[in-house]
């Protein structure tokens, strides 16, 4: 196991550039940060400040312009890929199923990554959906179920860092309950490190053990997540919160 005094993930001055019609845009500028082990760390911030961009550069989706990410002490340029996306996993807002069985979709991590799935069934209801459900068709189940059964997938993996992008967006208030309390007791008992991007503050503040608030590129306020909320040292803090920010 890792030493918990270092960091899950450490991003020393991180900046990315995505070429626009016109120019260079610098889409993450000067990110540094450390995500702690162990820790929910919510990521809050404007609609197109970076925070995607973020966590696509955790598992080497995308690789930055100037700056290194650092991994369990680990520079990823050092990482095997396979290795990586199997011990640090994103999971998105809308994800994409197979045609093809709920089993079918879940038998992926056999087929990209080699895990042994024993009792798929098993999966399935630690995430709220029941066995019968495992000869269904993936393409029929609702917007709720899918991210469910994309959740239920990466979870077979059992990986140390989680990065979750928006992943209940689009859910019911039902759905968001269930899921928030999933991911907080793997986080309670599996010691799972989580980056959890989220638009909901309150959402934030419930599963947050650390808040970041990014605006246009920037960190601008890293807190425990009582501080960030009851006594940001920014301004720009302030107004997101109040839900003045434009
Ligand atoms: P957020 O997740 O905070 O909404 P993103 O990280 O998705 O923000 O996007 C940040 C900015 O980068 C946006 O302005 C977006 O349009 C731009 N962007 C994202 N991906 C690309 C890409 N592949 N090419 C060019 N620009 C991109
Ligand atoms: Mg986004």
């Amino acid at each position: 196991m890792e030493s918990k005094s270092l960091p899950a993930i450490e991003f020393k001055n991180i900046t990315k550039y995505f070429t626009g019609s016109e120019q260079q845009r610098a889409v993450l500028n000067g990110i540094t940060a450390r995500v702690s082990p162990g820790k929910i760390t919510t990521l809050v911030g404007p609609s197109g400040s970076g925070k995607s961009t973020l966590l696509s550069l955790c598992n080497l989706l995308l690789t930055p312009d100037e700056g290194e990410i650092s991994v369990f002490g680990k520079p990823l340029s050092e990482w095997e890929i396979p290795e990586l996306r199997r011990k640090v996993a994103l999971v998105f807002q809308d994800a994409p199923m197979l045609q093809g069985t709920v089993l079918y979709n879940l038998q992926t991590v056999e087929r990209l990554h080699g895990t042994v799935l024993h009792d798929p069934g098993d999966l399935l209801e630690r995430v709220g959906l029941t066995r019968d459900l495992l000869e269904q068709k993936a393409q029929e189940l609702s917007g709720g179920q899918r991210q469910r059964l994309a959740l239920a997938r990466t979870l077979a993996n059992r990986p140390d860092i989680l990065l979750l992008d928006e992943i209940t967006s689009a859910l019911d208030p039902a759905s968001v309950k269930e899921v928030e309390e999933l991911l907080l007791q793997m986080n309670k008992e599996e010691g799972t490190t989580m980056i959890w991007i989220t638009h909901h503050m309150e959402q934030a503040r419930r599963v947050g053990h650390e808040t970041w608030l990014m605006i246009d590129g920037k960190l601008v306020e890293q807190a425990d997540t009582e501080t960030f909320f009851h006594a940001p040292q920014h301004n720009e803090t302030r107004k997101f919160i109040a839900g003045e920010w434009v």
